[in-house]
């Protein structure tokens, strides 16, 4: 602060420039009452480096009420780290907003390939309206610098691979996300339905109205982890793929076997051009703790439906163009 002072001081060359907030006096209305009454208030400018923020704060002059506020940063794309459960430390693209940071990204680089990736906390329930953010108060998502990271690290891994296979869509296919055009990619980790215990929470899922992504947390290992691995993300977000391009139909007889299958495909796609030391063409095997050998059993049953109906009926142009991608 001393630094940035003498600085101040050069740079304004006037020996009694401060950093100390100067007030103002303005007539306001109480804008955290809603009250249309109009208040003589000193005006300051507040600025702070953790959480990162400013704003214009707003204090009565008569009994010294904070009356008003008015936030001066604008959300914005930050480099960050995320610690994953999965991936371990990579970078990720987050969003300063409200003074603090949140699992958003705003992707304006290529004009035509406009996109934005919102990662949220569903709460362990099911209703999509009720989910919050996940926050931080700096832009290391790691331990010792979130302290929500023991419970909401899964979120890192979506949030990241969501990103991974955003990456991969533009650049191998010049896809402008899963529509081509300009879907946002929405996730929601901590999703759990208590009504469908069938499904939750050792699922995760492309839900075909919303255009959204459900996460479960999975049973703490004993039969999964969090289903938020790169592949498993990116098989979630090839469903949309396919609901936009060939639209078939999802637990249907052949159309389901082909749409699981694609997925399969994507995900593991995905996953070889991102990380492709890490490749076992194996679908979602870190996610699961015991019986290894249950992802080779999906991926060949999810494989054998897509091959199956191809060999009962004869390949159509589109099925092997899809299937050579
Ligand atoms: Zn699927």
């Amino acid at each position: 602060m001393k630094l940035t002072k003498n600085l101040k001081k050069q740079s304004t060359n006037n020996p009694d420039a401060t950093y100390y907030p100067k007030g103002e006096l303005v007539i306001v209305k109480d804008y955290l009452t809603g009250s249309k009454e109009l208040k003589l208030a000193w005006k300051f400018t507040i600025s702070s480096l953790e959480p990162f923020n400013e704003q214009w704060i707003y204090i009565d002059a008569t009994d010294g009420e904070v009356v008003g506020d008015t936030p001066l940063l604008l959300d914005a794309n930050t480099s960050g780290n995320a610690e994953t459960l999965y991936s371990g430390t990579v970078g990720i693209t987050c969003d300063s907003h409200s003074g603090s940071y949140r699992l958003y990204e705003t992707r304006t680089s290529t004009p035509n390939h406009s996109v934005n990736i919102h990662t949220w906390n569903c709460l362990s329930q099911p209703n999509l309206p009720n989910a919050i953010e996940f926050t931080n108060s700096n832009t290391n998502w790691t331990t010792g610098s979130w302290p929500a990271i023991s419970q909401d690290q899964a979120a890192l891994d979506a949030h990241w691979a969501e990103e991974k296979a955003l990456d991969y869509w533009s650049t191998v296919h010049s896809r402008n996300s899963l529509d081509n055009q300009g879907l946002p990619i929405t996730g929601y980790v901590h999703f759990y339905d208590p009504n469908d215990t069938i499904t939750w929470p050792n699922n995760a899922k492309w839900d075909p109205t919303d255009h959204v992504i459900l996460y479960g947390d999975g049973d703490g290992g004993t039969h999964f982890y969090p289903l938020v691995a790169l592949d498993v993300v990116a098989h979630e977000m090839g469903h949309g793929i396919t609901q936009f391009t060939a639209n078939l139909t999802p637990g249907y007889q052949e159309s389901g076997a082909l749409n699981e299958g694609f997925s399969d495909i994507w995900g593991v796609c995905v996953e070889d051009w991102a990380t492709s030391s890490k490749q076992t063409w194996l679908m979602g095997v870190i996610t699961i703790q015991e019986c290894k050998f249950v992802p080779v059993i999906i991926i060949l049953m999810l494989h054998l439906m897509v091959v199956m109906p191809v060999l009962q009926h004869g390949p159509s142009p589109g099925v092997l163009h899809t299937l050579l991608v």
